[in-house]
């Protein structure tokens, strides 16, 4: 190899990298002096929430209906177990219908604002430049950190006896999850334990709304893949974490592992005791 080629790489490499960043930000620039911050807010996070949910979604359930042969090697829990296409469609049409009374409720917020209300005051911050990659980064870690705390605690309250039949049983009608089902379970528990945990740590940090965006696509992303029901490879741990879950009920209530790993509830101690 050349000996000149690390020092003719590293200017390539970082024209491309400055290149892209230019792009980004005129293409943000556009946005930013298009739309209101409350039009952004509002139309720019349903884009990003419908659109890492579904995409993934029919990506898995198309996986599972035209190749059956594929799925069977790839499903972590066994073929004859998994969920009937009525099961899919009733999955999705539940998911989607807690997904759109968010949508609808953020709705009635956005018109009240256009008509004057809350003083143009947004969730997130909208400003004309870019957020930096640390500032991405650090966000994504801290609403991380507040996320599994957050869901960790309020799922296995969901699991006392009191709450269980009232909130979180509809979410575990699926012991073989599917994509569809990220989102299936009461209003009650989409609220609290998908909605509220996801962007509160970006609420508390008053975040850029491209890095909350960022962290939103990815926990979208990351609930459709745990109820995929694939053994596929997926970061921070692999998607049978979750799927135990479904499978086993007293295991895995935290997103990332790291409260089940402090209680002790990353694997099952009492394997007669399956329900709750
Ligand atoms: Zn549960
Ligand atoms: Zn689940």
């Amino acid at each position: 190899m050349n000996s000149t080629t690390p020092t003719t790489a590293a200017p390539l490499l970082s024209d491309l990298h400055a290149l892209s960043t230019a792009k980004l930000q005129s293409f943000w620039h556009s946005i930013y002096t298009t739309y209101t911050p409350t039009q952004i807010e509002f139309f720019g996070s349903q884009a990003v929430q419908y659109t890492f949910f579904l995409l993934p979604a029919f990506f898995y359930t198309l996986l599972d209906l035209l190749f059956p042969a594929f799925s069977a090697r790839h499903k972590i829990q066994g073929a004859k177990r998994q969920p009937t296409g009525r099961e899919i469609v009733k999955a999705a049409k539940g998911s989607l219908g807690n997904m759109g009374i968010v949508t609808a409720l953020l709705a009635g917020k956005f018109w009240w604002e256009q008509q004057g209300g809350g003083g143009g005051r947004t969730m997130f911050r909208i400003e004309e430049e870019l957020p930096t990659v640390r500032e991405v980064l650090g966000g994504f870690m801290f609403a991380a950190a507040v996320r599994e705390v957050t869901f960790y605690y309020l799922h296995r309250a969901f699991h006392h006896p009191r709450l269980y039949p009232h909130i979180h049983k509809l979410h575990h009608t699926f012991p073989v999850p599917t994509a569809f089902a990220a989102e299936y379970c009461t209003l009650t528990e989409h609220a609290f334990a998908n909605v509220l945990p996801v962007i509160l740590g970006h609420i508390i940090l008053h975040s850029h709304i491209v890095s909350a965006w960022v962290y939103i696509a990815h926990e979208v992303f990351h609930a459709v893949a745990d109820h995929s029901g694939y053994d596929f490879f997926k970061l921070p741990h692999p998607t049978k974490w979750h799927d135990a879950h479904h499978e086993r009920f007293r295991v895995s209530y935290g997103v990332y592992g790291v409260l089940d790993w402090v209680h002790g509830t990353h694997k099952v101690r009492d394997k007669k005791k399956k329900a709750l």
